[in-house]
């Protein structure tokens, strides 16, 4: 009788704990299956980098779906891991990092949504020999990415240095890095590690981007390896706490920029040192470092009134706008965060307004935060709707065919920037045709090659 009062008892713990796991496991598909009928709805595959995963290795711990910053970039269907919304991986890479078996690398995405990519090979080095491209421009961003590809590229530059016997050449630096952003103070700083003769020249001032980012902007990033300082293990910071850091660094290492000095030229010489023209001299360099960013000059829509001096590409300041009427143009995170921004300031009359129907590539976080300003009034947002014209004291949109005319003190653009692909076209870099094992950190190549992983094939998804 004790024996069956037992078992009877060990019976019902085993189906509560089956009827729980299976419950979670419900639950779990029909969020994979509501997220992967999100990115059928945006019909949007991976644009540069996204996981690969090796259906072979996975072993459907899920880790991976639960580790992206983006959200559900990735999802569980039937027990494997699966790009269920590759659109929003920028690249943080923590799924590779989390996987316990190794089942995940990062790639770029096929040759036919990388053609306008310059080509690059696993050391990032262009069709230039000894031209290198670095950052976003190389198609990953985030900081961190920039600044492993920045260090990992003048490692490259010095091994091939020291087995052609190490002997500077009269005249010429050893590498001339182009951009001081992540990317390129990383570049710099690692020169400096290991004693070459660097230049460092950037168009506008040390930081590039982030130097750009609105004041008080909380930076997502991850541990990075930080040339003459280590590791470096802050995951949130403020913009002028990672700015502060990095100026710190650089002092200490006595590195130096040429800030304001923009790069129009690069041409290899028959001698096959480079020869780099700026507008204030010449400079010849064994090496080029391109770490330009993928900002370039903001997108214009070209309309009418555009040169206004009220109309604007950027925010940093949102607290220097009160009382204002103001029109944010776009649907991108960078737009909806100026909107709210500026909507929170005291007697602001934001107008958001954006091209399509809804918002589709944006962050989890800032879906959920404009819909708050909406219904708080403090952003109102007009879908299916485009500038048509700015004048001193309103702008005119075109929504659904209909134009309205709303008053306006400042206008914010947020419509991306012009990459600068002339200017690599211009130089002789290779575009398209990418080589699918170009991303990524050394180490994940190395692993990847380690697996032999074969070619991504999204239409295995
Ligand atoms: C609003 C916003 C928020 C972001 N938030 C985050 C975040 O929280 N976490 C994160 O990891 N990433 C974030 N990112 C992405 C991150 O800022 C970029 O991936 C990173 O800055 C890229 O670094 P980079 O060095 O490749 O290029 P950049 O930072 O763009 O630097 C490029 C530099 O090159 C210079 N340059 C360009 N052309 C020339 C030329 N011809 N001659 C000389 N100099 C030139 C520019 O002046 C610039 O200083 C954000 C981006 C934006 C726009």
């Amino acid at each position: 009788m004790d024996n069956l009062f037992s078992f009877l008892v060990a019976a019902l713990i085993i189906g509560f704990f089956l009827w729980k796991y299976l419950r979670k496991e419900k639950k779990r598909a029909e969020l994979a299956r509501a997220a992967a009928e999100k990115g059928k709805l945006f019909s949007e595959g991976p644009r540069s980098q996204h996981p690969h995963i090796d259906a072979n290795y996975c072993i459907g711990c899920a880790a991976c779906t639960m580790v992206c910053p983006e959200g559900d970039v990735l999802a569980m269907l039937g027990g494997k891991a699966v790009i269920v919304n590759g659109y929003k991986c920028i690249g943080h890479s923590l799924c590779a990092e989390v996987c316990p078996v190794g089942a995940i690398t990062m790639v770029m995405a096929s040759p036919s949504m990388g053609e306008d990519m310059p080509y690059l090979t696993p050391e990032y080095e262009t069709t230039i020999k000894n031209m290198f491209i670095v950052g976003e421009l190389g198609g990953l961003a985030l900081i961190k990415n920039a600044v492993n590809q920045g260090r990992e590229c003048i490692d490259t530059i010095a091994n091939r240095m020291a087995s052609a016997g190490g002997r500077p050449i009269s005249g010429a630096y050893d590498v001339l890095i182009v951009g001081a952003g992540p990317a390129g103070i990383s570049a710099s700083l690692r020169a400096i590690e290991k004693k070459m003769r660097y230049l460092t020249l950037d168009a506008g001032e040390i930081g590039g981007t982030v130097a750009k980012y609105p004041r008080q902007k909380l930076v997502m990033t991850s541990p990075v390896e930080f040339p003459m300082h280590g590791k470096f293990k802050k995951t949130e910071l403020s913009k002028e706490d990672l700015i502060a850091f990095w100026k710190k660094v650089a002092e200490r290492a006595d590195f130096t920029c040429r800030q304001g000095e923009k790069v129009e030229d690069v041409k290899k010489e028959q001698d096959g040192v480079f020869t780099v023209t700026t507008p204030k001299g010449q400079y010849r360099a064994r090496s080029v470092v391109l770490a330009l960013g993928k900002s370039g000059s903001p997108r214009k829509l070209g309309v009418q009134g555009e040169d206004l001096p009220k109309v604007m590409y950027r925010l940093i300041e949102a607290d220097h706008y009160v009382n204002k009427r103001i029109l944010v143009v776009g649907g991108g995170d960078s737009a909806i965060e100026a909107a709210m921004g500026l909507g929170h300031q005291v007697g602001n009359q934001v107008t958001l307004s954006y091209r399509k129907e809804a918002f589709s590539r944006i962050k989890e976080r800032n879906a959920q935060r404009i819909q708050e300003s909406t219904r708080k009034g403090k952003v109102k947002v007009i879908f299916n709707s485009n500038p048509v014209e700015f004048t001193q004291g309103s702008v005119i949109l075109a929504v659904n065919g209909k134009t309205q005319e709303l008053p306006n003190d400042y206008v914010w653009i947020f419509a991306g920037g012009e990459p600068p692909t002339a200017f690599l076209k211009k130089i002789g870099v290779g575009f398209g045709a990418q080589d699918l094992t170009a991303a990524g950190s050394l180490e994940a190549k190395q692993a990847r090659q380690a697996r032999k992983v074969g070619q991504e094939v999204l239409a295995t998804r």
